[in-house]
């Protein structure tokens, strides 16, 4: 019995240590605390029992029966099941973080292109998925490396990033494919609404003033929009014709939102597309 608790104690001991260096959470504080005190309380009454034992014959007695073994062995196998849920806790945060790191860009906390595969999953995986996707790419990224430092053109796809993250409604999903470069997925909207979105980044992007970060030029970017085709199973082509139709705005002289195929054929009548840029164009003049 003695042996049992002394190796519950140890098993809640050795795990507790691992945890210790993680521990954030409050949550995390708290479970440490109630091991702590189950190893401190193990450990005292496996000592306290021992020395008394020898002394004191009722003790003696109260030690063999059989109220006093389920109590050590219920102690014992609660103090293990308490040590596998806090061991069980660190590796589930442990592996959280390295999925995290593997699918998250860290500049812009948007997803990498193996984060918007994962994401992405489940969107295609429903029945008769539809959606739009809108590709967009800074303009002239290069000039502003070169004339103004990379730390500030870090700055400057961080705070893009940003805009794209406060502008797509929930649902969506937005990733950076690399560079100055970014896919939006917006499931079940219509062109009419990826594009009043589009627009929305593109007109607040380029309004934006940059002095704060040392730059004293406007920057714009420039956006492609493609549908996702009516029984298309991935939005791998929807992207390619999306950059098919930022690269045709790049031609057109950048700072421009383009429809694949050059047109727009949105779903619903010419007052709706009015009344959500109406909307979208009030929202930005109100500074909301
Ligand atoms: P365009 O209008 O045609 O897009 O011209 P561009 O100069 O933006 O051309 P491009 O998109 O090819 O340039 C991408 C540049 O972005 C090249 C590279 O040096 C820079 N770049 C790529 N990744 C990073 C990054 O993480 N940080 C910074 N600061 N620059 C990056
Ligand atoms: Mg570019
Ligand atoms: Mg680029």
């Amino acid at each position: 019995l003695l042996l049992n608790d002394l190796v519950a104690a140890l098993l809640i001991g050795l795990p507790l240590s691992a945890v210790v260096h993680r521990a954030h959470a409050t949550a995390d504080r708290l479970l440490i605390a109630a091991a702590s005190m189950v190893v401190i309380e193990t450990l005292t009454r496996v000592a306290a029992m021992n020395y008394l034992v020898g002394s004191n014959d009722d003790l003696a007695a109260f030690g063999e029966s059989i109220y006093a073994v389920v109590i050590q062995i219920t102690a014992g196998c609660f103090g293990v099941l308490l040590a596998a849920a806090a061991f069980g806790s660190m590796v589930m945060r442990v592996m959280l973080n390295y999925r995290r790191a593997a699918e998250i860009d860290p500049l812009t906390g948007l997803y990498n292109r193996r984060g918007l595969d994962q994401a992405l999953k489940p969107i295609q995986g429903r029945e008769a998925w539809s959606g739009v996707i809108v590709v967009t790419d800074i303009d002239h990224f290069k000039q502003v490396n070169d004339r103004f430092g990379h730390a500030a053109g870090d700055r400057v796809i961080a705070a893009f990033a940003l805009e794209i993250k406060t502008s797509i409604p929930t649902g969506a999903v937005a990733a950076r494919l690399g560079g100055e470069e970014f896919v939006i997925c917006l499931p079940e909207a219509s062109l009419a609404e990826a594009g009043v979105i589009a627009h929305g980044i593109r007109l607040r992007f380029a309004g934006r003033d940059w002095r704060q970060f040392g730059i004293d030029r406007q920057i714009t970017a420039s956006f492609g929009i493609a549908s996702v085709f009516d029984g298309e199973d991935s939005a791998h082509s929807a992207i390619k014709r999306a950059d098919k139709a930022l690269y045709d705005a790049k031609a057109a002289g950048r700072n421009k939102v383009i429809w694949h195929g050059g047109h727009y054929e949105p779903g619903g009548s010419i007052v709706d597309i009015q009344r959500l840029v109406g909307d979208e164009i009030r929202r930005i003049s109100d500074g909301s």
